[in-house]
């Protein structure tokens, strides 16, 4: 079930995940970007975590736990990706002031959070950023939950599709965000943005099955 318990498991998975991956992430923003997208997502993430264990009760909806990650990742992380992904939690947030999701909740999650990246950065499918893999996975929750799928269901193709589409800004040159300065040589390296959002949609799915 998708509930909040899931949804704080989330959050700590996905608190791992980036732990795990921070030097990996540091990398490839270095090869196109200032080198510190590890850093600046793990330092994020370990003050979400910090909140987390100080919370008591457990908060009713599922958006309230989201909020918690926005408002969190907005104040500690620099940097284009903190404000990008925390208007991205804070949209998804909004779309999930319930204490479970359904298959259209998710829709409305992955939805909301690509919603808030776009008004944030502006940026579109192509541009090789954090987007490529958000309006993929949005894409695949809505044909999904179309054909009828569970929230479960929906989640998973969610993930595997931002998982493709992270796989994909390697060969796009970037034009939005650092990267953008490079011109043609910054084809040829995944963007660490669209890398991390597969990373947290990842973590969405491993949750469940906890
Ligand atoms: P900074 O570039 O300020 O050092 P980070 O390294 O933490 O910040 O994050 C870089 C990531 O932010 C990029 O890999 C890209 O995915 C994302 N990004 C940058 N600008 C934009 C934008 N305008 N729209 C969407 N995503 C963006
Ligand atoms: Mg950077
Ligand atoms: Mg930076």
């Amino acid at each position: 079930m998708l509930d909040v318990s899931w949804a704080v498991r989330w959050v700590r998975l996905t608190a791992e995940a980036v732990g795990l991956a921070k030097a990996e992430l540091t990398e490839l923003d270095r090869r196109i970007g200032d080198g510190d997208h590890g850093e600046n997502l793990d330092r994020g993430y370990r003050a979400v975590v910090e909140r987390l264990d100080a919370l008591d009760p457990e908060p009713e909806n599922v958006g309230d736990v989201l909020k918690l990650v926005a408002t969190t990742l907005m104040s500690k992380v620099g940097g284009a990706s903190g404000p990008l992904y925390g208007t991205a939690y804070l949209r998804a947030a909004k779309a999930t002031a319930v204490p479970s999701l359904d298959a259209s909740a998710v829709v409305a999650l992955v939805e909301g959070a690509l919603d808030g990246v776009t008004a944030r950065g502006k940026a579109v499918p192509g541009e090789k950023t954090m987007v490529d893999a958000w309006q993929a996975a949005a894409d695949a929750a809505a044909a999904a939950a179309h054909e009828g799928a569970s929230a479960e269901e929906v989640l998973r193709r969610a993930s595997t599709a931002a998982t493709a589409g992270a796989a994909s800004t390697t060969s796009m040159v970037a034009t939005k965000g650092r990267a953008s300065y490079l011109g043609d040589r910054s084809a040829g390296s995944a963007d660490p943005g669209a890398t991390s959002t597969a990373l947290i949609l990842d973590a969405a799915v491993r949750a469940v099955g906890e």
